[in-house]
């Protein structure tokens, strides 16, 4: 179970967590909805282990969480294929075309990342993410850019993953692709508005 106990942490002035309380049953894929700078992202970094709480507690179980950031992050002086060995076991490169295939950019692997169009950058992210081989996945925004035939290849092979997953996405449609497992959130600061399927409290 993650969980959050009256979290705390502020940019500044800006609280984005403040005294925020939530647990997570992460068992397959999570969809987490909210506008735009509610504070989603921030809570994917708490979790990611990248920044910490100032005030509250957090707990994880998860050891190695595999995030796939909002703005790709991708090394744009590797190449497709050299963007995913660059998580994997050194010279495992058998691994990094498989998952270079399962995003159906094997032909480009050749290509860096200034070579290819938005979409094609969002599936390199997410096979670099699911190279890792993180126990947990943390996927912010996946889809974006994406047309849905490939939406709906990508939820495929999010959800044949054996580790969860947290998605954040904001299409309804997505949700329902992914298991229609979801929390909303409204904020900043972040509070939970619902959650589906209801939790008994
Ligand atoms: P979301 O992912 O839901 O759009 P974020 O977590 O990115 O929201 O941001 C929540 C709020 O915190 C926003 O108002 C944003 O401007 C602010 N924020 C996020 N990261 C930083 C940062 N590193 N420095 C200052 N403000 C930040
Ligand atoms: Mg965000």
């Amino acid at each position: 179970m993650i969980s959050f106990r009256n979290a705390s942490l502020s940019f500044g002035e800006k609280k984005v967590l403040d005294n925020f309380s939530l647990d997570i049953e992460a068992s397959g894929a999570t969809c987490f909805s909210g506008p735009s700078g509610s504070g989603k992202t921030t809570l994917f970094r708490v979790i990611a282990g990248l920044i910490p709480l100032q005030g509250g507690d957090f707990s994880s179980p998860y050891k190695k969480p595999a995030l796939m950031f909002q703005e790709d992050r991708l090394l744009p002086w590797l190449t497709a294929l050299q963007n995913v060995s660059a998580v994997l076991p050194e010279g495992d490169t058998a691994s990094a075309l498989r998952w270079l295939d399962e995003v159906g950019l094997k032909n480009e692997r050749g290509a860096y990342p200034s070579e290819l169009s938005g979409g094609m950058r969002r599936r390199l992210a997410l096979a670099r993410a699911l190279a890792y081989g993180g126990d947990l996945l943390l996927l912010d925004e996946p889809f974006k850019g994406l047309d849905k035939a490939l939406v709906l290849q990508m939820a495929s092979i999010i959800t044949s993953q054996s580790a969860p997953s947290l998605i954040v996405t904001h299409s309804a449609d997505e949700i329902e692709l992914l298991g229609g497992r979801a929390v909303y959130f409204e904020g900043p600061p972040l509070r939970v508005i619902s959650e589906f399927p209801h939790r008994a409290p």
